[in-house]
Protein backbone atom coordinates (compact mmCIF):
# COMPACT_ATOMS: atom_id res chain seq x y z
CA UNK A 1 0.00 0.00 0.00
CA UNK A 2 2.21 2.74 -1.28
CA UNK A 3 0.23 4.94 -0.53
CA UNK A 4 -0.84 4.72 2.63
CA UNK A 5 1.26 6.66 5.36
CA UNK A 6 3.12 4.61 8.31
CA UNK A 7 0.70 5.55 11.16
CA UNK A 8 -1.94 4.15 8.93
CA UNK A 9 -0.05 1.35 7.97
CA UNK A 10 0.59 0.58 11.81
CA UNK A 11 -2.77 0.72 12.60
CA UNK A 12 -3.86 -1.94 10.10
CA UNK A 13 -1.26 -4.17 10.87
CA UNK A 14 -1.88 -4.04 14.44
CA UNK A 15 -5.51 -4.86 13.66
CA UNK A 16 -4.32 -8.10 11.54
CA UNK A 17 -2.47 -9.46 13.89
CA UNK A 18 -4.31 -8.70 16.81
CA UNK A 19 -7.93 -9.00 15.91
CA UNK A 20 -9.96 -7.34 18.43
CA UNK A 21 -14.17 -9.16 19.16
CA UNK A 22 -12.84 -11.97 16.59
CA UNK A 23 -14.72 -15.01 16.84
CA UNK A 24 -18.31 -16.10 15.90
CA UNK A 25 -20.58 -16.93 19.33
CA UNK A 26 -23.89 -17.96 17.57
CA UNK A 27 -25.16 -17.03 20.96
CA UNK A 28 -29.28 -16.66 20.65
CA UNK A 29 -30.34 -12.67 20.29
CA UNK A 30 -26.95 -12.17 17.69
CA UNK A 31 -27.45 -11.73 13.82
CA UNK A 32 -25.22 -12.86 11.54
CA UNK A 33 -24.72 -12.08 8.32
CA UNK A 34 -22.13 -13.90 5.73
CA UNK A 35 -20.00 -11.88 3.24
CA UNK A 36 -17.56 -12.42 0.15
CA UNK A 37 -15.53 -10.53 -1.75
CA UNK A 38 -14.79 -12.77 -4.95
CA UNK A 39 -12.10 -10.71 -6.33
CA UNK A 40 -9.79 -10.81 -3.28
CA UNK A 41 -10.97 -13.99 -1.67
CA UNK A 42 -12.27 -12.57 1.58
CA UNK A 43 -15.09 -14.17 3.15
CA UNK A 44 -16.24 -12.66 6.10
CA UNK A 45 -18.71 -13.11 9.03
CA UNK A 46 -20.27 -10.28 11.03
CA UNK A 47 -22.17 -11.09 14.20
CA UNK A 48 -23.93 -8.03 16.31
CA UNK A 49 -26.12 -8.17 19.17
CA UNK A 50 -28.35 -5.05 19.79
CA UNK A 51 -30.47 -4.70 23.10
CA UNK A 52 -32.91 -1.54 23.77
CA UNK A 53 -31.76 0.01 20.31
CA UNK A 54 -27.99 0.19 21.31
CA UNK A 55 -25.30 -2.17 19.63
CA UNK A 56 -24.09 -4.11 22.64
CA UNK A 57 -21.58 -6.36 20.60
CA UNK A 58 -20.15 -7.09 17.44
CA UNK A 59 -18.28 -10.08 16.37
CA UNK A 60 -16.59 -11.16 13.36
CA UNK A 61 -14.54 -14.15 11.63
CA UNK A 62 -13.13 -15.01 8.32
CA UNK A 63 -10.80 -15.50 5.58
CA UNK A 64 -8.96 -12.43 3.66
CA UNK A 65 -6.52 -10.30 3.22
CA UNK A 66 -4.97 -7.67 5.78
CA UNK A 67 -7.41 -4.57 4.54
CA UNK A 68 -10.19 -7.08 5.12
CA UNK A 69 -9.11 -8.33 8.58
CA UNK A 70 -7.93 -4.88 9.51
CA UNK A 71 -11.33 -3.37 8.56
CA UNK A 72 -13.45 -5.72 10.46
CA UNK A 73 -11.42 -5.89 13.52
CA UNK A 74 -11.65 -1.69 13.42
CA UNK A 75 -15.03 -1.58 12.87
CA UNK A 76 -16.29 -3.90 15.80
CA UNK A 77 -14.38 -1.81 18.29
CA UNK A 78 -15.05 1.66 16.80
CA UNK A 79 -19.04 0.78 16.37
CA UNK A 80 -19.79 -0.94 19.28
CA UNK A 81 -21.45 0.74 21.78
CA UNK A 82 -23.55 3.16 18.99
CA UNK A 83 -27.38 3.61 18.78
CA UNK A 84 -28.15 1.49 15.72
CA UNK A 85 -29.53 4.21 14.14
CA UNK A 86 -26.22 6.41 14.61
CA UNK A 87 -24.16 3.10 13.42
CA UNK A 88 -26.43 3.25 10.33
CA UNK A 89 -25.44 6.46 9.07
CA UNK A 90 -21.75 5.98 10.33
CA UNK A 91 -21.31 2.73 7.91
CA UNK A 92 -22.98 4.31 5.06
CA UNK A 93 -21.12 7.33 5.34
CA UNK A 94 -17.87 5.09 5.72
CA UNK A 95 -18.44 2.81 2.91
CA UNK A 96 -19.32 6.66 0.42
CA UNK A 97 -15.75 7.61 2.02
CA UNK A 98 -13.79 4.52 1.26
CA UNK A 99 -15.54 4.44 -2.16
CA UNK A 100 -14.57 8.01 -3.35
CA UNK A 101 -18.17 9.89 -3.37
CA UNK A 102 -19.55 12.37 -1.05
CA UNK A 103 -19.77 11.79 2.32
CA UNK A 104 -20.51 14.00 5.80
CA UNK A 105 -16.95 14.99 6.50
CA UNK A 106 -18.45 15.92 10.43
CA UNK A 107 -18.81 12.06 11.07
CA UNK A 108 -15.94 11.20 13.40
CA UNK A 109 -14.58 7.73 11.86
CA UNK A 110 -11.80 7.49 14.04
CA UNK A 111 -8.95 4.74 13.63
CA UNK A 112 -11.53 3.76 10.33
CA UNK A 113 -10.29 6.89 9.18
CA UNK A 114 -7.04 4.83 8.11
CA UNK A 115 -9.25 3.39 4.71
CA UNK A 116 -10.06 7.14 3.56
CA UNK A 117 -6.74 6.45 1.13
CA UNK A 118 -8.10 3.25 0.08
CA UNK A 119 -10.12 4.76 -2.46
CA UNK A 120 -6.59 5.71 -4.24
CA UNK A 121 -6.37 1.43 -4.54
CA UNK A 122 -9.82 0.97 -6.56
CA UNK A 123 -9.10 -2.45 -6.41
CA UNK A 124 -8.90 -2.57 -2.53
CA UNK A 125 -12.35 -0.67 -1.43
CA UNK A 126 -14.42 -3.43 -1.50
CA UNK A 127 -11.79 -5.12 0.86
CA UNK A 128 -12.51 -2.42 3.06
CA UNK A 129 -16.07 -2.27 2.37
CA UNK A 130 -17.53 -5.60 3.37
CA UNK A 131 -17.32 -5.78 6.76
CA UNK A 132 -19.23 -2.28 7.02
CA UNK A 133 -22.11 -3.93 4.17
CA UNK A 134 -22.46 -7.26 6.51
CA UNK A 135 -22.75 -5.26 9.32
CA UNK A 136 -25.46 -3.18 8.28
CA UNK A 137 -27.24 -6.10 6.86
CA UNK A 138 -27.32 -7.45 10.25
CA UNK A 139 -28.73 -4.48 11.72
CA UNK A 140 -31.64 -4.38 9.19
CA UNK A 141 -32.52 -7.93 10.02
CA UNK A 142 -32.94 -6.69 13.35
CA UNK A 143 -35.63 -3.90 12.51
ZN1 LIG B 1 -9.14 -8.26 0.35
Amino acid sequence: MANLNNIYRQVIMDHYKNPRNKGITSKEGYIKCHIKNPSCGDMIDVESYVKDGVIEDIRHDGQGCSICCASASIMSEVVKGMKVDEAEYFLKNYLLMVSNQEYDESVDFDELQVFDGIKDFPARVRCASISSQALLSTLKKEN
